[in-house]
């Protein structure tokens, strides 16, 4: 039998990444950031200066491109492009607003599909994006999908983010136009799975909230 998947989904600043590398090392598995493979093809994107409401260079490009994820020793999760680390900038407010909008678009969902699934084909892991319990992986053991209040999740990017220069106001309506891209998209859009466990993380320390989630894996096994 194939070590289970455990899906986590929810809109920006949730908490889903911190939760989920948190979990995948208590339980031994390993931890898959899709968002960091949709920001690799809008960094690929953004350097190529490619138009993305121009199907064909989007489409284009993603056949030429080499995208891969390795893991650290310790775990964490490194996105190569054409064989160079560019883990560390992934997270810039344009690259986050470009991923958003390429990830509306069916020839990057298509070709992050199946790279997706392919890291997931020997169990084990901890999966953290948007459509994980519903589009990638529906039969996952356990689905949750963290969620949280917009000025929390809106503070907590804010103190992530440190002396980037962005303002408080700023960062709210980069999240807020983020999700609103996510949640209405056409295809695989954010929302919550039907069988998936939803939790409020506005009020919860990180320790609570995994100790919830530990628990309901306990329980599914
Ligand atoms: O999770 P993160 O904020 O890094 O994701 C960046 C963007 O990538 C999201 O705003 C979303 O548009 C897209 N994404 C997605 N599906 C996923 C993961 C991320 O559409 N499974």
């Amino acid at each position: 039998m194939t070590a289970p998947i455990i899906t986590i989904d929810g809109p920006a600043g949730a908490g889903k990444t911190t939760i989920s590398r948190r979990l995948a090392q208590l339980l031994g598995y390993r931890y898959v950031d899709t968002g960091a493979l949709y920001r690799g093809i809008a960094w690929k994107a953004d350097r190529a200066g490619i138009d993305v409401d121009d199907e064909r260079a989007v489409r284009r490009l993603l056949e030429e491109l080499q995208l891969e994820a390795v893991w650290t020793d310790d775990g964490a999760m490194r996105v190569l492009i054409d064989g160079r680390d560019v883990t560390d900038e992934l997270r810039t407010p344009r690259i986050s607003m470009l991923a958003s909008r390429m990830s509306a678009l069916p020839v990057v969902r298509q070709c992050l599909l199946g790279l997706q699934r392919r890291l997931g084909r020997e169990g084990g892991c901890v999966f953290e994006g948007r459509d994980m319990g519903t589009v990638v992986f529906p039969d996952a053991a356990v689905k949750i999908f963290l969620d949280a209040s917009l000025e929390k999740r809106a503070r907590r990017r804010y103190r992530e983010l440190g002396d980037s220069g962005q303002r408080l106001e700023e960062v709210r309506e980069d999240i807020r136009r983020r999700d609103e891209n996510d949640r209405s998209r056409q295809l695989a859009p954010l929302k919550m799975a039907d069988d998936a466990v939803r939790i409020d993380t506005s009020d919860l320390s990180i320790e609570e909230v995994l100790s919830e989630i530990a628990q309901l894996v306990a329980q599914r096994q």
